[in-house]
């Protein structure tokens, strides 16, 4: 960046209003004394691939997409990163010095990368080799190819709509398989981590009905909802003495990529940081 310039990013949805994101990038800006902005900008799904084919010569670096943009954002980029072409969905985009825009998806390494820092590195083998997703929708895409990578021999996936779970395992055939929901009870004692990916907790919605008493006593258990951050799910885990790991480190890892790709600074997701979002998401 030069001396006098000012990089702009954004986070683009609709609505966008609840978007915590501006919070994060603006807490890295102040401590990097970066003179950057990070901007909410609200666009119908009508006016998304005018927003997009504009980017160019706009003064954006780049910005975040979110719902309900994350798959049209992967038909329009110029390019894709390997891992947002797997996943079929783009959240942060980056405008290159030649106004080519590339797509990627950061929300797989940003849910491994809050898993290796609250479970230590060696996770994948401590937990048993086995993880159970729930859920199949577009965050649960990101979760399995995130497992898939980090080396996580057997990926199970279940989901309310079967259909959907089977094509989710289809994406890593090696290492992931679909089972039903209903016999969630009967692979619960051969799983090492348990990932809620399904909205079922989140604020407003009803609570995952699952008894997690069959899990190994090693066992951790992971939500990737964070508006309540301790849902559930999280808390039936914590009374059980296993390993509990929130949604939150997911939405705070995932963005420093996108950072580092436009203001050209690594930045660190401190408990300074963590504080700030958990702040914002307690109840008033
Ligand atoms: P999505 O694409 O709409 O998928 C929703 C999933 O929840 C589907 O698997 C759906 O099953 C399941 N589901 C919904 N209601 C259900 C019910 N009553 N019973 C059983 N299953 C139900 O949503 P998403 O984008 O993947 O997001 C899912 C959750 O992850 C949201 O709470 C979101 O806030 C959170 N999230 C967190 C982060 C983070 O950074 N921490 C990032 C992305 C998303 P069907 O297929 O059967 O409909």
């Amino acid at each position: 960046m030069s001396k006098g310039t000012v990089t702009r990013a954004f986070v683009v949805g609709h609505p966008i209003a609840h978007s915590r994101s501006p919070l994060i990038h603006g807490h890295w800006l102040a401590e990097h004394g970066i003179a950057g902005s990070y901007e909410r900008i609200d666009v119908a799904p009508e006016a998304f691939p005018d927003f997009v084919s504009g980017l160019p010569g706009s003064g954006f670096a780049g910005g975040n997409v979110t719902i309900p943009h994350k798959e049209a954002a992967c038909r329009l980029a110029d390019a894709l990163s390997p891992r947002a072409a797997k996943i079929g969905a783009v959240n942060t985009l980056v405008v290159g010095a030649d106004g080519r825009i590339l797509g990627d998806n950061t929300d797989a390494p940003g849910f491994i990368a809050h898993l290796d820092q609250s479970l230590g590195a060696d996770w994948p083998r401590a937990t048993g080799g086995t993880a159970l997703v729930l859920g199949a929708g577009g965050a649960a895409r990101a979760v399995v190819v995130g497992l898939a990578e980090r080396g996580v021999a057997r990926i199970l996936v279940a989901n309310r709509t079967p259909a959907r779970a089977e094509a989710l395992a289809a994406l890593e055939p090696a290492q992931a398989r679909a089972i039903a929901w209903e016999d969630l009870a009967r692979w619960l004692p051969e799983t090492g981590l348990l990932v809620n990916t399904t909205a079922l907790g989140m604020a407003g919605q009803p609570p995952l009905d699952l008894d997690i008493a069959g899990l190994p006593g090693q066992a951790a258990v992971a939500d990737i909802v964070y508006v309540p951050l301790e849902t559930p799910l999280l808390a039936a885990a914590r009374a059980r003495g296993l390993a509990a790991v929130d949604g939150l480190g997911m939405l705070l890892h995932q963005a420093v990529p996108g950072f580092a790709a436009w203001f050209g600074v690594r930045p660190r997701v401190s408990e300074a940081l963590r504080a700030r979002l958990v702040a914002d998401i307690a109840p008033r």
